[in-house]
């Protein structure tokens, strides 16, 4: 089969790789229905995160089991299954408390954007739809195995409740679905900050009520001024840097929430601020495998309609391609079709 390699920055490639087989008892091999490019994976693309050498890429994936270790009981062969872009074995100490991509077992996936994947922990990891799905629920579908998973938890860890005012840091597909997460928790004011005006039309779309384009002291002038000087209730960092996150601080009230779903580079918080900024910080990879029956049911039940995130299709041959628009912000999220 061909899948995608990321040789170095701006470097990805479409090649021959070899065909996941069964290691572990405890695996299934999935063929990928759809899969997609993830912000996460332009950091090293830009040469912004060390490499080791080619690297295949992908860890956003749903499909169809092919084959299953003689381990797994929970998922078997025609089953259509999301996974989180981390394994889990759905029983250890941080995965009973709801911290599934802390899980002791854990593995983070990195072949989906290729035909056929391997996923470890197959029982833990895997969450079967009732039937299979029609090919327009697969977008929405897909966006559960990462994208609205992460958004979902910037949500959730900056508690989101009824009433509250929420800020959402950053214009990007994760920033996009925190702002669908935030209004779904039922958030009565939603201000997103964003200067591009495709990303605004859509972040309304989603939930957003107001839309700041100020960034840094600016931004957090402006957040101020419209929360009487106080901050809003919670704030979803989700970018991952230094601007970004000292936004997010400093924009969240005494008391109040800031969650932080963005992969940092280079953030370093001061003691003496967190001392007195009187907040709750909450954040980290995402415990997608936590959220997903509950988000699957969302997308099934047609109740939010996250894959309207991918503004550009393409086939998985093509995934250069979808880095590229990405990278230079001609797409917000490309999806990829084997
Ligand atoms: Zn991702
Ligand atoms: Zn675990």
């Amino acid at each position: 089969m061909k899948g995608t390699m990321l040789y170095g920055p701006g470097d990805v490639r479409f090649e021959e790789l070899d065909m996941p087989e069964i290691v572990e008892p405890t695996d299934a091999i999935i063929r990928v229905s759809v899969t997609c490019v993830c912000g996460s994976d332009l950091w090293p693309f830009r040469g912004l995160q060390p490499m080791n050498g080619p690297t295949p890429m992908g860890h956003e994936y749903c499909g169809v089991v092919e084959e299953v270790g003689k381990d797994v009981t929970s998922v078997k062969p025609g089953q259509f299954v999301i996974g989180s872009f981390a394994t889990s074995d759905n029983h250890c100490p941080n995965c009973t408390y709801g911290y599934h991509s802390s899980c002791t077992q854990r593995e983070f996936i990195t072949r989906a954007q290729a035909p056929y994947l391997r996923v470890p922990l197959a029982d833990g990891t895997l969450v079967p739809t009732p039937e299979m799905p029609s090919e327009d629920m697969m977008p929405g579908l897909l966006t559960t195995s990462d994208v609205l998973g992460t958004g979902w938890y910037a949500a959730d860890a900056a508690n989101v409740k009824p009433g509250v005012t929420a800020v959402v840091v950053g214009d990007g597909a994760v920033g996009l679905m925190a702002t669908l997460s935030a209004k779904q928790m039922g958030a009565e004011r939603i201000i997103v900050m964003s200067r591009n005006p495709a990303r605004q039309a859509l972040a309304r779309e989603f939930g957003a009520t107001d839309i700041v384009e100020e960034r840094g002291d600016e931004g957090v002038a402006r957040i101020l001024d419209m929360t009487k000087g106080i901050g809003a209730d919670s704030v979803l960092e989700c970018v991952g840097t230094q601007q970004s996150m000292q936004q997010a601080i400093r924009t969240t009230r005494r008391g109040g929430y800031t969650s932080y779903v963005g992969v940092p580079h280079g953030v370093e918080l001061s003691g003496q601020e967190m001392f007195f900024s009187h907040i709750h910080l909450h954040g980290g990879p995402a415990p997608v495998r936590k959220y997903l029956p509950e988000l699957i049911k969302l997308v099934l039940d047609e109740v939010i309609d996250p894959g309207k995130v991918f503004d550009l299709v393409l086939p998985l041959e093509q995934v250069a391609e979808g880095y590229k628009a990405m990278d230079e912000r001609r797409a917000i999220k490309a999806l990829l079709r084997p």
